[in-house]
């Protein structure tokens, strides 16, 4: 097993997770309206968007449903983007940028509206996500977003350091923020049940199906697996985000994948489990080096951050850092027992927001969640199905643009999280 597989095999969703949809190897040659690269949510909303509207729609997956981002994140359906609304508004230009503001923020709603109509067993819960600030730099990013998303209508409180340590139970923060537009699921449970949902509506899955290669032919997409299956498409789109390999010229340059890890306890202790986060909130900080945490639904506690750029030993010692964090946020879970370990890779883009690309007639690629891609990949898989359906979408069509230096990302990533570690102890 290689450490990718054992950073899916080894984590929690993989241990609580039910039966998986049968879905067999790509074998011969089909047709299809739209062939869909990538089983994780982002290609999985798009085949049952379409699917949904009558379309035939092949998804192709490399490994096995949700063997991602997916089935491996934090469970936490936060709100919004990285950025706030205003940057939004300069990315885009007012008008475009106000309908982007309006798809973000209907997100989250998009999401727990999927899991009620087609019922999916995934532990939702509908509890506000909170922002925990730490120093005089996160109490203004708190204040900035609840000034901005406020005057929206979006439905966010700021909070004093007192009100803080009573919704999450710790005094490590100076204040923080509420938004009552997030939520928390199990992830793999979750992207299965996409997939259960495309399937019923019509959309044929593949597992084990590796694309190596698409040319353009007679004007259809010609997409080839490693074992030689073939699906002749109108329509191509590629949800592979940090796992997206060479399949496109340029698409692996167009995000930067970053290791991201999580760790999750035994099951508290009813008197532990009474202090932390006692109204169900799942919380991430302003830190630099972030974290973000929760309680599941069988009361283990779960952390997740940045991981090393580098190798797996400095990954170990990722883990142990993120499990010391954890203790001195949470003082209580001293002594509680660690169970699981595990880890995967988020797209982060240069300008911080997700991207639609037009990669060709055709074609589009939507990935570069910066981490925060339950909600967005969801609606992202939507928006993408809406283009092919012909429909205005509120999401920009940009360009292949590679980042440059991108060879160079890992030592910028350990500069930026070594150089971040020391500045949060200033701030
Ligand atoms: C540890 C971790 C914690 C996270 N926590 C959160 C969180 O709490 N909240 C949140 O909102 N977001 C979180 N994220 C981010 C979120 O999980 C991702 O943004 C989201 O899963 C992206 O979904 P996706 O479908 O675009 O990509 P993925 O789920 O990564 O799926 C891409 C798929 O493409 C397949 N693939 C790649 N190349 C090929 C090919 N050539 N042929 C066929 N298939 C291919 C891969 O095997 C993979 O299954 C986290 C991510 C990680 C790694």
């Amino acid at each position: 097993m290689d450490d990718a597989e054992r950073g899916f095999r080894q984590s929690l969703w993989a241990a609580t997770v039910g039966e998986n949809a049968h879905t067999p190897q790509l074998s011969g040659s089909h047709e299809t309206d739209v062939v869909i690269i990538g089983a994780g949510i982002t290609g999985l909303s798009a085949a049952l968007h379409l699917a949904e509207k009558d379309k035939s729609v092949i998804v192709l997956e490399a490994r096995e449903i949700a063997w991602g981002a997916a089935g491996r994140n934090g469970g936490q359906v936060n709100p919004g983007w990285k950025m706030l609304p205003s940057q939004i508004r300069t990315l885009y230009g007012p008008k475009r940028g106000d309908r982007v503001i309006s798809m973000v923020d209907g997100a989250c709603d998009l999401v727990f509206e999927l899991i009620d109509r087609h019922n999916i067993s995934c532990a939702p819960r509908r509890a506000p996500y909170f922002r925990a600030a730490f120093g005089r730099r996160g109490l203004k990013e708190v204040r900035d977003w609840v000034a901005e998303w406020g005057s929206f209508g979006a439905p966010v409180v700021l909070k004093n350091q007192q009100q803080t340590h009573d919704l999450i139970g710790s005094s490590f923060y100076s204040g923080g923020m509420e938004d009552a537009r997030g939520g928390s699921l199990q992830p793999l449970s979750y992207t299965r049940g996409l997939a259960r949902a495309a399937l019923q509506a019509g959309a044929e899955v593949f597992s084990q199906s590796r694309v190596r290669q698409i040319d353009r032919v007679a004007g259809n997409w010609r997409v080839t697996t490693d074992n030689g299956g073939q699906t002749i498409a109108r329509f191509l789109i590629i949800g592979t985000n940090g796992y997206t390999d060479e399949l496109w010229s340029g698409l692996q340059k167009q995000v930067i994948p970053v290791a991201s890890l999580q760790a999750a306890t035994e099951p508290l202790p009813a008197e532990i489990l009474h202090t932390m986060l006692p109204q169900g909130h799942h919380f991430s900080d302003t830190r630099r080096d972030m974290v973000y945490c929760r309680i599941d639904e069988n009361r283990r506690f779960q952390i997740g951050g940045r991981g090393s750029p580098f190798d797996p030993v400095r990954q170990q010692a990722a883990t142990k850092h993120l499990q010391a964090q954890a203790v001195k946020i949470f003082p209580q879970l001293n002594g509680i027992n660690w169970e699981y370990e595990w880890g995967g890779l988020v797209a982060m883009t240069k300008s911080h927001a997700p991207q639609l690309i037009e990669l060709g007639e055709k074609a589009y690629a939507g990935l570069g969640y910066n981490g925060r891609g339950i909600a967005m990949a969801t609606m992202m898989g939507k928006q993408m199905a809406e283009l092919v359906m012909g429909e205005d979408v509120a999401m920009p069509c940009e360009k292949l643009s590679p980042i440059a230096f991108h060879g160079l990302r890992n030592l910028g990533i350990a500069w930026h999280m070594m150089v971040g570690r020391t500045l949060d102890k200033f701030m």
